[in-house]
């Protein structure tokens, strides 16, 4: 493979970005994890990693409201099988409010340890 601009040099690096092949003389960013054929390039992949960051942000934060959501249904559903225990003749309603509760218990529970994952503290 030949570098893109020096057609007699041979390529050592590709572009992170654009994938153009590269020469010693047109890697710009020698010492980077990822190389790059030009600043544009540099600028466009720092723009993805950091929509990646936002991207990553928000799902934390969404898992986070979720875990949330979870234990709250948990606890209705809790309090329910305790009033059908009280209320209703019925061992069904019992057993599924309870079963529900504690399903929803386990989802809040995954829920926060995937926000977690991601750096935020749930
Ligand atoms: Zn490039
Ligand atoms: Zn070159």
């Amino acid at each position: 493979m030949r570098c893109f601009k020096h057609h007699s040099t041979d390529a050592v690096a590709v572009c992170a970005c654009c994938g153009r092949a590269l020469c010693p003389d047109c890697v710009q960013t020698p010492t980077a994890t990822r190389i790059v054929c030009s600043s544009d390039c540099a600028n466009a992949l720092a723009r993805d990693a950091k929509a990646v960051q936002l991207l990553l942000d928000k799902s934390a934060q969404s898992a986070k409201a979720s875990a949330f959501y979870c234990y709250l249904t948990a606890a209705l559903s809790a309090g329910a099988s305790i009033a059908a225990w009280f209320m209703l003749p019925s061992p069904f309603l019992i057993y599924f409010t309870a079963a529900c509760a504690l399903v929803l218990f386990a989802a809040g529970f995954w829920y926060r340890r995937v926000a977690r994952k991601h750096g935020l503290d749930a």
